[in-house]
């Protein structure tokens, strides 16, 4: 038995194993160096490995890596104070992934609903949304795919179409405790909410009472150009939930909710792992970082800049739409060949994303540098020459 046949089989990976990794690049046992622009699935925010991540888990571990739940600890202290600082929300909980940030929000709406809306307790939700794995994140999402999966699933969940702000409006019963979403749905390939439906949206819910839940697991943390994928839109959310940058690397996830929101009571919401310090020194390390004004407007040029260059690949092969916000892109091909162009990148060394069989989606590091942006392109017009 080979070793990778004792891992349960999920997905087909290709054959390499990847060994070591610096900034935008991996390498592999050979030594053979890849361009990343998947970055661990926009979780890598400073690359890999990079200096400031391994002090602050070298440091903290040399002091404590972990004192359990029921005590406070320095760097879940700080990193909370950090994130209420930025998002003017003023509550943290700690998570070790996306999925159970927002099973957190799904609870914390509930329980909500429960004391302030007369039990309500349904969300409603949009199609092909990806809010993660869990059985409760798995309902609210709106993968077709999953529809039948793992049956029976959660209530509690209705599916609208996105932008449609009047669909909003009738979907609202008296079961209705709030509205959750990306405000740009990665997963199903960069697809983005407007900003006039987020702030009709946002009026919509203040007006019947309602919650807006935000997730921000993948447009969160600096990855648009700003701190928050909303403050694009200046539409503040009820309850926002991150990971995947936050701990640029390592499990880390929050809960955030407005002080008024944040109901929950001593036995309520908990977890083993939940705020240990040695995850939550490397988010205070890399929230610290991205939240730089400098960085953060690093971020927003080279996004323009990956755009522009993309726009002007896509004129010139006859390609379709390019978009997206910040350094979170896709670029549609207007034929389902995405994962024949993966496979071919890979063999030319440059990792790149297909969400869905006709785009491709790139999500660099956030200090992805422009030679960087100019190097994948060259390797993708070469892939791109051969595969269309
Ligand atoms: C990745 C992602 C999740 C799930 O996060 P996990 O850490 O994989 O559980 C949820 N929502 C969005 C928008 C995501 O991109």
């Amino acid at each position: 038995m080979q070793s990778t046949d004792a891992l349960m089989f999920i997905t087909t990976r290709p054959e390499v194993v990847f060994v070591r990794g610096e900034g935008s690049w991996l390498y592999d046992a050979q030594g053979t160096k890849y361009l990343d622009f998947i970055q661990g699935w926009a979780v890598n925010a400073l690359g890999h490995s990079p200096k400031i991540i391994r002090d602050a888990l070298a440091e903290q571990a040399a002091k404590v890596i972990n004192v359990s739940p029921a005590y406070y600890n320095e760097p879940m202290r700080k990193l909370a104070g950090l994130i209420a600082r930025l998002s003017g929300m003023g509550k943290v909980f700690f998570t070790n992934s996306g999925a159970e940030a927002n099973e957190g929000a799904i609870k914390l709406a509930r329980k909500w609903g429960s004391l302030k809306k007369d039990g309500a307790y349904e969300l409603l939700t949009f199609e092909n949304a990806f809010h993660g794995r869990t059985l409760a994140t798995m309902a609210a999402s709106g993968k077709p795919q999953w529809d039948k999966l793992y049956a029976p699933k959660l209530p509690g969940f209705r599916k609208l179409p996105l932008n449609d702000i009047e669909a909003v409006r009738a979907a609202i019963g008296p079961k209705t405790v709030g509205v959750m979403l990306e405000p740009i749905q990665g997963e199903s390939g960069v697809v983005p909410f407007t900003p006039a439906f987020l702030q009709d949206l946002r009026r919509l819910t203040e007006e019947r009472g309602l919650l807006l839940i935000l997730d921000e697991i993948q447009t969160g943390i600096g990855r648009t150009g700003t701190m928050f994928g909303w403050q694009q839109s200046g539409v503040q959310p009820d309850i926002m939930t991150l990971a995947k940058g936050i701990g640029g690397g390592v499990p880390l996830g929050a809960l955030v909710a407005k002080e008024s929101v944040a109901c929950f009571e001593p036995g309520d919401q908990g977890g083993t792992f939940n705020g240990n310090p040695l995850m939550t020194a490397v988010g205070l390390a890399v929230v610290g970082e991205v939240s730089r004004p400098a960085f953060l407007a690093q971020v927003t040029e080279n996004g323009y800049y990956l755009m522009t260059r993309l726009r002007a690949l896509s004129k010139e092969l006859s390609l379709g739409e390019v978009r997206g916000q910040g350094l979170l892109v896709a670029l549609e091909l207007g034929k389902p060949v995405g994962s024949k162009v993966v496979d071919e990148a890979l063999a030319q060394h440059l990792l790149i994303n297909s969400p869905r069989p006709a785009s491709l989606r790139f999500m660099p590091a956030l200090n992805v540098t422009p030679a960087e942006i100019d190097a994948m392109l060259a390797t993708l017009t070469t892939v791109l020459r051969k595969e269309l």
